[in-house]
């Protein structure tokens, strides 16, 4: 999931400039998991616009604002009617959606209300889960570095962990030798020691630098595909603008 958190009340009011008429568009995906949008996020949000002095217009969340047919449907269906009257348009959601909120909307102007945090695991927040204690795992985020070394480090990230961002094994001074504290950041872990012991192939990692900085590197192509049929991007946009929007609430069931 991709996680994102609120703005500063300051930084949300400064974006908005002179603007008095508020459109808001809460995404029901992620941003409903985190807690700051779907049709809470929504409420909680309005509340705040409206104490402080602004006039929400329109209010609606969507289901996944990363998709064009559904950010499409949404300012078919809510912002053009009301066009006229809104100042700005306001949303809650990660960077897909704060794009996507842009590339149909030319002209109006699109406040961020959330930064992108990082990628996490999807965990509960209660007890359910909790026997598996595997906080570095659980609860690191990833920052994406594009060339990812999970299959080496039994699921623990050394770009979010190590303070020297070093990807492949130890940095250039590593922990002397007793020793298990980290020499940049002492009240710290090393992470390599701890991958270390967990098992991590650190040599395996050797290796696999030299594929990751070979200049001829090559992915596997994605699959191709046929576009889909105007019919199916318009069901799709309605789905996620409008039928699903009130069973968004359910994904709060998982955590
Ligand atoms: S190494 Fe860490 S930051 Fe890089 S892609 Fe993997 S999880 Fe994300
Ligand atoms: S001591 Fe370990 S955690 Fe600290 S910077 Fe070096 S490799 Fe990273």
């Amino acid at each position: 999931m991709v996680l994102t958190k609120y703005k500063s009340p300051e930084e949300i009011k400064h974006s908005l400039g002179d603007a008095k008429t508020i459109a808001v568009f809460s995404c029901a995906g992620c941003a409903n998991m985190n807690m700051i949008g779907g049709r809470r996020g929504l409420k909680f949000l309005n509340e705040h616009l409206e104490k402080w002095g602004y006039e929400v217009v329109v209010a609606r969340a969507l289901i996944g604002c990363c998709s064009a047919p559904v950010m499409e449907h949404g300012v078919n269906a809510y912002i053009k009617p009301k066009n006229s009257r809104i100042d700005a348009l306001i949303q809650i959601s990660c960077v897909a959606g704060m794009k996507n909120a842009n590339y149909f909307n030319p002209g109006l102007r699109v406040v961020q209300a959330a930064d992108p945090v990082g990628v996490e695991a999807l965990l509960p927040h209660g007890e359910y889960y909790s026997d598996h204690g595997d906080n570095l795992v659980a609860y690191g985020l990833c920052y994406n570095c594009e060339h990812c070394v999970l299959s080496f480090t039994t699921g623990i990230c050394p770009y979010a962990e190590c303070p020297s961002k070093s990807l492949y094994g130890f940095c250039d001074h590593p922990p002397k030798a007793g020793s298990r504290k980290c020499t940049r950041d002492p009240g710290r872990e090393c992470v390599w020691k701890v991958i270390e012991e967990r098992g991590g192939d650190l040599e395996g990692l050797k290796e696999l630098k030299f594929i990751h900085d070979d200049d001829g590197y090559e992915r596997i192509p994605l699959i191709s595909r046929e576009p889909s049929a105007d019919f199916k991007l318009k069901t799709v946009g309605f789905l996620g603008a409008r039928a699903v929007v009130p069973f968004a609430e359910t994904v709060h069931f998982i955590r």
